[in-house]
This record gives C-alpha cells, structure tokens and sequence, in this order.
C-alpha cells in the first residue's frame, strides 16, 4: 500500500454528520431480478448496497461504473474497510457509523430457493 491515501478515503477518515441509509439490505439489484450473491458493498456516496466482485453480477463495481461513485466499503458484520475505485486503494477500516455496519450477513435468497 502506498503512504499517502488516496483524497476519496482520506475525507471518509474524517468524522461524517450523517450516516447513509444502505438502500436495501442485500444486493438491490439482485433483489429484485432474484439472483444470489456473496458478500456485500456499500456505495459511501449514496448508500447503494450492491453485490462484491465475487458475486455473478458484481453489481458495486456496476454502480461505480454507472455513478462514478468512488468509494464503496464492505457491508458485512465486523469489516469497515473501503475500497476506492477511482485510485485502487484499499484502507482497512474507516469510521462508520452503525448503520453502515450491519450486525449480521444479509444473505440471498434466489429464486426457486426455499427461504427459511
Ligand atoms: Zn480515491
Ligand atoms: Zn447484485
Ligand atoms: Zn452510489
């Protein structure tokens, strides 16, 4: 990792006043067209929640490309690190606030797939 951090994550180091509201707890998009994913990501712009690059769609790198939001952190139980799309740079943790933290992993529930 490089010394310096890139200005997206270093002006998310900085206290926020507001917290993001996730959009959906779980993947929107996948929600709605029924797919699965693996683990979660927050857009630190908007609160899109969208699917990791691990996931069939990757629908977080799908946002960025869209929105150009930059900053996406992981929306998993016990990880606050960030990613930066514009720069590539990882941070391990960055100040979040509860809701932006969410307490247990929202997991899909595709189509044809009993629910329990
Ligand atoms: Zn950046
Ligand atoms: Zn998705
Ligand atoms: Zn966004």
């Amino acid at each position: 990792m490089r010394a310096g951090m890139c200005e997206h994550l270093s002006s998310l180091q900085r206290p926020r006043s507001h917290a993001l509201t996730p959009s959906s707890l779980g993947c929107e998009e996948c929600l709605q067209s029924g797919d699965a994913w693996v683990q979660l990501r927050l857009c630190m712009t908007c609160g899109h929640v969208g699917c990791c690059d691990s996931s069939p769609n990757k629908h977080a790198t799908r946002h960025f490309h869209a929105t150009r939001h930059p900053v996406a952190k992981a929306f998993e139980p016990g990880e606050d690190w960030a990613w930066c799309y514009v720069d590539e740079e990882l941070v391990e943790a960055i100040p979040a606030f509860p809701a932006e933290s969410p307490r247990t992993h929202y997991a899909a529930h595709p189509r044809g797939f009993p629910s329990p």
